[in-house]
């Protein structure tokens, strides 16, 4: 039973906009705390506007929506945050600045409120080590797009309570998710298994096996896959598949994840992906 009836967010971007539409759609009060009063706004319109779509596609009433929409309060003030049973950190992934946020947090909330964070690389039981509350610490991995995605990877730190899991996988089923429980380790799941089969692509790709739409349609219609391994590296940016690889490289100290000199060369070039409008396909 989810007994989380307000949830905090920190950050309006990509990822808390979205966390804040899934909490609002599905009955839970939002607040929703950025830096600027700007990208606040533009986290609220980004709301608006993925709602507008949905409304389109007669997945939702304009009643949802403006219901939804009444659930979210925007801030550019943490103390905004004092009645959430949860916040949600899903600000800028660096770790100096989480852990200076989740110690902004440690002196506002109430002992018994949890603390999660969306961080997709920095390990969840140092964070929680930062914190005055280790125990009530958790990582709650939201995909994106958020509102669409059925997945929340929830991990757990060496210090993360059975109590504190238990309440954030009952708020994940009551957003209609999906939750998977994992132990703190880089790349945790998902990724873990993903970006190294990214990277295997490009071995392939440069031993000349098959060319690049060969080995994506092998591995769509082979694996039952929406897109293909070459495809998806462009939409997350060669460099940041590279920076993964980089960093299991280092924590695992482990040779199984040498990044692909292929890889290598691709991101020397400039060549990021479709955020350069040139990765393995030219855009
Ligand atoms: P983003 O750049 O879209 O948004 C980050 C927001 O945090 C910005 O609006 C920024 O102004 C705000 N911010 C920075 N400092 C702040 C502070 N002190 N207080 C409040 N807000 C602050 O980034 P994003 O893509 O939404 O990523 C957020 C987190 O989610 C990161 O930890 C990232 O690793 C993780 N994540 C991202 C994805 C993805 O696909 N984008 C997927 C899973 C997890």
């Amino acid at each position: 039973m989810n007994s989380i009836q307000t949830v905090g967010i920190i950050g309006s971007g990509t990822m808390g906009n979205g966390i804040a539409q899934a909490c609002a759609t599905s009955g839970i009060r939002v607040v929703l705390v950025d830096i600027a009063q700007a990208a606040v706004d533009k986290g609220l319109a980004t709301v608006a506007g993925s709602l507008d779509r949905l409304i389109k596609k007669e997945k939702i009433s304009a009643a949802d929506k403006d219901r939804a929409l009444s659930l979210i309060t925007g801030s550019t003030n943490y103390d905004d945050l004092k009645g959430a049973q949860l916040v949600i950190e899903a600000a800028t992934e660096s770790e100096g600045l989480k852990v200076r946020i989740l110690q902004q947090l440690d002196g506002l909330l109430a002992p018994d409120v949890i603390v999660a964070t969306n961080t997709s690389s920095i390990s969840i039981t140092k964070l929680a080590a930062a914190t005055q509350r280790p125990d009530r610490f958790i990582g709650m991995h939201f995909f994106n797009p958020v509102p669409m995605m059925a997945l929340v990877e929830i991990i757990r730190g060496l210090q993360t309570s059975d109590a504190t899991h238990d309440a954030v996988k009952a708020l994940a089923q009551a957003l209609g998710k999906t939750p998977i429980t994992v132990k703190n380790a880089p790349g945790f799941v998902v990724n873990r298994i993903l970006v190294p089969m990214i990277n295997e692509a490009f071995f392939v790709l440069a031993e000349g096996l098959a060319t690049a739409e060969d080995i994506d349609a092998g591995m769509k219609l082979g694996t039952n896959q929406p897109i293909g391994p070459l495809a998806l590296a462009d939409m997350i940016g060669l460099d940041v598949c590279l920076a993964v690889m980089n960093v299991y490289v280092a924590e695992y100290n482990d040779s199984k994840y040498r990044p692909a000199p292929l890889l290598k060369e691709m991101v020397a070039a400039g060549w990021l992906g479709r955020k350069t409008g040139k990765g393995v396909y030219t855009y």
